[in-house]
């Protein structure tokens, strides 16, 4: 007779922390998941009795490796680079890779296990996974990045492929970094095929793809203030980061008739009481990614501006919220100081970017809250269908990726909205976007046994 081991929801989180120590990063998505996931299975025996929430958990398998290189005043330097390789049940691997200081083992794995909902929510065949190093591409020539990406991608190759796992960009990996790990993939294997996504348009790159993250994240929010029959127009927003996704959301808020009030990044915030035009947020774009330079700078650009070093942008009064620098960068103090400002709706475009105890915050306060793993999907969404036209040889215009884009996060949003349902209250995101994420991959998981 088979016996069902049903733990509940504290025995499982009481030994996953004891099998991930030192792992609070990892420990805390999964936590996020795992409070939403226990109720939905309550009365679910086949998820208990195959132990999908656990297998979900357990990365399919995390390679470390050494990564040597040479600088320009020929020292060698070792970095340590990763790839966790989280969930294959419904594709093939896919995630990006973060180059940062702050890179750990234990951050990897929670993008990993967040990737794995998060792609299960675009409605496409993409597994989980995510990748990088502690290497800090800032202060570094061309050279030394592109021997850097060499090096990485010299191990990094073993593991992946177009129908094993297609990594992308994240922090610290742009278009620079895909084109040398791209050209030392095709040096090694001499095989031109879709490994990376990101890739520049030259060389199979999808339109859309720089902006698809930032802009899924507006498209999302437009969705949550669309259902509560509101809009961005003429709503004030405030925006952490002045990356990739920053500057995108910033441009996506703009053109739907918003004012965005602030960018960042690790230095401190400029407050712009004018609003960013596209002009300022076209200087930012080339400031930060051609020049490498700081937002501080913007003000000398434009001297209606402040900065604030060392601080965030959450203290300034607006209807809307975008994070999108980093994890953990918004905490219960900063919820509560936007709450108290009469914050709207909050659409997060970084992962995991607002603290367990922010959530919380947000939740009590009833206004709409779009976690990551939903709101900032449109990236991974034209990754994958960047996938598509690679293998079919094709390219598609920026007209037909947007439409498909749009689509796409409107159905992330529906996938929300119906496991999502709150009695009263507004729509909880993120328990629609865990349980919706979740089901497709535990599904396909039942279907294969015990593998
Ligand atoms: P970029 O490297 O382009 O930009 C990152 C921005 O965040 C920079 O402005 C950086 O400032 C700032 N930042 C980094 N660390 C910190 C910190 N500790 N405190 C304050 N600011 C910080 O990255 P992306 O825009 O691509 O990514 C931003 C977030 O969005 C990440 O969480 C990423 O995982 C997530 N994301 C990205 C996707 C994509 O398609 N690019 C897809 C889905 C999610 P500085 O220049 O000082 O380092």
């Amino acid at each position: 007779m088979a016996v069902t081991d049903h733990v509940d929801f504290a025995t499982f989180m009481e030994g996953l922390k004891k099998r991930n120590e030192g792992q609070p990063e990892f420990v805390q998505a999964v936590q996020e998941v795992a409070q939403d996931v226990f109720e939905f299975i309550a009365d679910k025996e086949a998820y208990h009795t195959a132990q999908i929430l656990r297998r979900i958990a357990e990365p399919d398998r995390v390679v470390s490796f050494r990564v040597c290189w040479e600088d320009d005043n020929h020292n060698i330097r070792v970095q340590r680079g990763w790839r966790v390789q989280n969930n294959n049940a419904i594709g093939p691997y896919k995630g990006g890779l973060r180059f940062h200081p702050s890179v750990t083992e234990s951050v990897l794995k929670f993008l990993a296990f967040e990737q794995t909902f998060k792609n299960s929510l675009t409605g496409l065949p993409m597994g989980g996974g995510k990748g990088g190093s502690n290497f800090n591409p800032k202060g570094k020539s061309d050279s030394e990045v592109m021997r850097f990406c060499q090096s990485f991608m010299t191990e990094l190759y073993r593991h992946v492929g177009p129908d094993t796992d297609v990594p992308a960009g994240d922090i610290g990996v742009g278009g620079r970094e895909i084109g040398y790990m791209f050209g030392q993939y095709k040096r090694i294997t001499n095989r031109w095929e879709g490994v990376l996504t990101g890739k520049g348009k030259e060389f199979g790159g999808s339109d859309l793809r720089p902006e698809a993250t930032g802009y899924g994240a507006v498209y999302f929010l437009q969705n949550m203030l669309k259902h509560s029959g509101e809009d961005v127009e003429g709503k004030t927003a405030v925006i952490s980061g002045s990356g990739n996704v920053a500057t995108h959301a910033a441009e996506k808020i703009l053109q739907l008739g918003g004012k965005v009030l602030t960018l960042s990044d690790s230095g401190g915030f400029i407050h712009d009481p004018d609003g960013l035009s596209q002009e300022k947020i076209d200087w930012v774009k080339e400031h930060k990614t051609l020049r490498r330079g700081r937002i501080k700078d913007y003000t000398k650009e434009f001297p209606t501006a402040t900065f604030h070093e060392g601080k965030r942008p959450w203290s300034v009064a607006a209807d809307l919220a975008l994070p999108c620098a980093t994890q953990n960068e918004l905490d219960a103090d900063d919820a509560k100081t936007l709450v108290a400002n009469g914050v709207r709706a909050v659409s997060e475009g970084a992962n995991m970017p607002t603290t367990l105890e922010g959530v919380h915050v947000f939740h009590e306060a009833n206004l709409l809250y779009g976690p990551g793993k939903a709101a900032n999907a449109g990236g991974v969404a034209v990754s994958g269908l960047e996938m598509s036209q690679n293998a079919g040889r094709i390219s598609w215009d920026n007209e037909r990726l947007e439409v498909l884009l749009t689509d796409i996060m409107g159905q992330i949003h529906n996938q929300c909205v119906e496991y999502g349902e709150n009695s009263g209250k507004v729509v909880n995101y993120v328990k629609g976007a865990n349980i919706a994420g979740f089901k497709k991959v535990a599904d396909a998981m039942l279907s294969y046994g015990v593998v």
